[in-house]
């Protein structure tokens, strides 16, 4: 949810986990099953709030900026398909600036720092490195809008939450 108590967005659990970890959202529900890591294991979230409003986007598209990509690549290397803290990621282009790749929603990925050193100046394809999913623009109708059509398939934990 928005800062304002409002619905915006589905993530996925460890988008959830470093949104919390990072200290950008408080968590008001939890389910009752554990995420375990190698030193301690902590309650799934379930229902977050973020600490900062975020103003809803403009004709469905999101801004382009380093959180958007990482929000829609969830946090997520687009090249060894592995979660990471954003501290741990970089803004990778897909066809290298150097041979005049772009920076916009389609050419720009999130990647580690590992994958993005390994990938240096080639093609995903000359790197041997398939990317996890087609860029494309993060805009609110591919993420999952929370709505009356898809309100019976909604965790009971969530419908306290949302006023529809
Ligand atoms: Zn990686």
């Amino acid at each position: 949810m928005n800062a304002s108590y409002e619905p915006i967005r589905i993530v996925n659990w460890q988008a959830a986990i470093l949104l919390w970890f990072q200290n950008k959202a408080d968590i008001l529900e939890e389910h009752s099953y554990q995420v375990r890591s190698a030193m301690e294991s902590f309650p799934l979230p379930a229902v977050l709030r973020l600490k900062r409003y975020v103003k809803p986007w403009a004709n469905g598209e999101a801004r382009f900026s380093r959180d958007n990509v990482f929000l829609r690549d969830d946090y997520i290397c687009q090249y060894c398909y592995k979660p990471f803290p954003t501290s741990q990621l970089t803004l990778d282009h897909v066809l290298p600036y150097s041979r005049g790749g772009k920076k916009n929603w389609t050419n720009i990925v999130t990647a580690c720092k590992c994958c993005n050193h390994k990938k240096a100046n080639k093609t995903p394809r000359e790197a041997g490195m398939p990317l996890l999913k087609e860029p494309v623009p993060l805009n609110q109708r591919a993420s999952q809008p929370i709505n009356k059509r898809n309100k019976d398939q909604l965790p009971d934990i969530w419908k306290p939450y949302i006023f529809i």
